[in-house]
């Protein structure tokens, strides 16, 4: 964990006000009245962002601490070295597949996919399953004759569910069934959304 806080330390003299950005543990000397300024966090980046936003605010400087280290007044960090730092921390993080936010993320994984198991990092199981939704495009199978009515296939890539789709399409018209059967097959991804009614394609909804 990082903490941002403001501190004054016991050793020294002049008692200094401080913003410090502590890992592990914030020092002993927290000032209660600047209660707002206080941050616990899992991320560097938002610990650094944090102190330099405090320090900037109230004109106090940064010191660095962490548990076996007091922060010291005399050796101030460089705010703009710990701006830098926290965007590199920030790059290096995973990111959320669907939304690319490296805060809170975690792996969840996907049972109803192509591949048994399947993993995805990302910052809510809502984004979970919209990133895993946009990784395999699906093809719906709705008012078919033998399938679940809105079944969904999901597929490994594009081409492959177009494929599927189409094989599935013809497959039915071929089929010469009574004209009151309203059948469809659908598939999509991100980019593009067909519809066969009947065996004929009839939407081209969007295109990327
Ligand atoms: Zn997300």
């Amino acid at each position: 964990m990082y903490y941002v806080s403001v501190q004054t330390y016991w050793h020294d003299p002049e008692g200094r006000r401080c913003v410090e950005l502590a890992r592990s543990e914030p020092s002993p000397g927290m000032l209660a009245n600047y209660n707002e300024h206080y941050v616990e966090t899992p991320h560097y980046w938002i610990a650094a962002r944090a102190a330099v936003a405090s320090s900037e605010a109230l004109g106090f400087p940064i010191t660095l601490a962490n548990s076996m280290v007091y922060g010291d007044p005399d050796d101030p960090a460089d705010p703009s070295e710990l701006l830098r730092e926290a965007q590199l921390a920030e790059d290096l993080a995973p990111k959320c597949e669907y939304c690319g936010t490296a805060d809170d993320v975690e792996t969840w994984t996907w049972y109803d996919g192509p591949y048994p198991d399947d993993e995805v990092v990302a910052c809510s199981e809502n984004h979970a399953e919209l990133a895993m939704e946009r990784r395999y495009p699906y093809v719906g199978l709705s008012g078919m004759p033998g399938y679940m009515p809105n079944q969904v296939y999901r597929f490994c890539d594009w081409s492959e569910a177009r494929r599927w789709a189409v094989d599935e399409a013809r497959r039915w018209q071929d089929q010469d069934l009574d004209e009151e059967q309203d059948w469809s097959v659908s598939y999509s991804n991100d980019a593009e959304y067909f519809t066969y009614e009947q065996g004929y394609e009839t939407i081209d909804a969007y295109k990327a």
